[in-house]
């Protein structure tokens, strides 16, 4: 029984002192041509390997290095799919999401801009319990920025698939509630998966259902936004600002308009990373979990896409 991780040598070196300490009885790899493919009964990586539907035969648990799962098109018969949760992928999605919230609400786009030609001109303000911030996706993720959010007084309300109940936020579920809920959005925070039906929910209908001047904070993936649309309501002052951390395709080209776009913050997906530490010692729990029965945190459901 073998744990075969495929990724870069620091994060190797730190697995395989968390599974020698913590989970010696299952044995460890990171080299796909030198471990015996039948052994394999749990596989870590980012990118599927091509003939992962067959390399594997009894392969139990795929697990994604990150929190996204997005990547895996296709998968072995009889494998579950389990994304990362871990406390340090989290808090860094949380952090820059807060950035993201907190820049947005301070103008910072604006005062960037106007520092690049000398400007000095006060805008207007607004108190954070003046602010509305929508958060579309209330997972493990939304539910951190939610919770970060709430000591600085913003309105809070969030989206999910499922009906939800959150303490200080205003929960939407459905086509209904997210019409309801970019109606009262001064600021949208995007941290859903990337599934069918979530591809391209950022869009020109999206935009125009938010309150005029809007602000943007994607951190989801590339996937989620129609960049021209993105364009066309910053141009038109229907969206005010945005902090994008994720494009398609990423690198974003060097001649798209986007690095250009001055009301646009642009990073190159770094909200979040999973941090080896923390990950290790999850995926350990993770495994302990399921050779007990339980299923795994952040098991995937096939019918769902996340
Ligand atoms: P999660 O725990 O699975 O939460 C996903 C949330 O989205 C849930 O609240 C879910 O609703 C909601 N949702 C999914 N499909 C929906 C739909 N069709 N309509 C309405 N709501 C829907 O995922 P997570 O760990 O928070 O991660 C979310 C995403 O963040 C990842 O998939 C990835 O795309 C992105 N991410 C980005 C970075 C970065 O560096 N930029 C880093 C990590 C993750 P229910 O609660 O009802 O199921």
């Amino acid at each position: 029984m073998t744990f075969l991780i495929l990724s870069y040598p620091a994060r190797v070196a730190t697995f395989r002192q968390v599974f020698a300490r913590d989970l010696p009885e299952v044995g460890f790899a990171d080299d796909a041509g030198a471990v015996d493919a039948a052994d394999v009964r749990y596989l870590m990586t980012w990118v599927p390997p091509e003939d992962l539907e067959t390399r594997y035969p009894n392969l139990e648990l795929l697990f994604s290095t990150g929190a996204g799962i997005d990547q895996f098109a296709t998968m072995p018969a009889g494998a579950k799919l389990v994304r990362m949760v871990e406390e340090g992928v989290t808090s860094l999605v949380r952090d820059y999401v807060v950035m993201g919230v907190l820049g947005l609400h301070r103008d910072l786009p604006a005062y960037l801009e106007q520092q690049k030609h000398k400007i000095w001109k006060v805008g207007d303000f607004a108190w954070a319990d003046q602010r509305r911030v929508g958060i579309l996706g209330l997972g493990e993720l939304g539910l951190a920025v939610a919770n970060a959010l709430r000591p600085f007084g913003f309105q809070l309300s969030g989206w999910s698939r499922s009906p939800k109940s959150i303490a200080g936020v205003a929960c939407h579920h459905g086509a209904d509630g997210l019409s309801a809920m970019l109606a009262q959005t001064d600021i949208l925070v995007c941290l859903l998966p990337l599934t069918a039906e979530t591809r391209h929910i950022l869009n020109a209908t999206l935009f125009a259902r938010l309150p005029r001047g809007a602000g943007l904070v994607q951190a989801g993936r590339g996937g989620h936004l129609d960049q021209d649309a993105l364009l066309a309501a910053l141009d038109s002052g229907q969206l005010s600002g945005a902090f994008i951390d994720v494009t398609d395709p990423e690198p974003l080209p060097a001649d798209h308009p986007l690095w250009h776009q001055p009301r646009v913050v642009l990073t190159p997906h770094i909200a979040g990373h999973t941090r080896s530490e923390t990950a290790a010692a999850a995926t350990v729990e993770n495994i302990r979990r399921h050779l007990s029965g339980l299923p795994p945190k952040g098991l995937v459901e096939p019918g769902r896409g996340y």
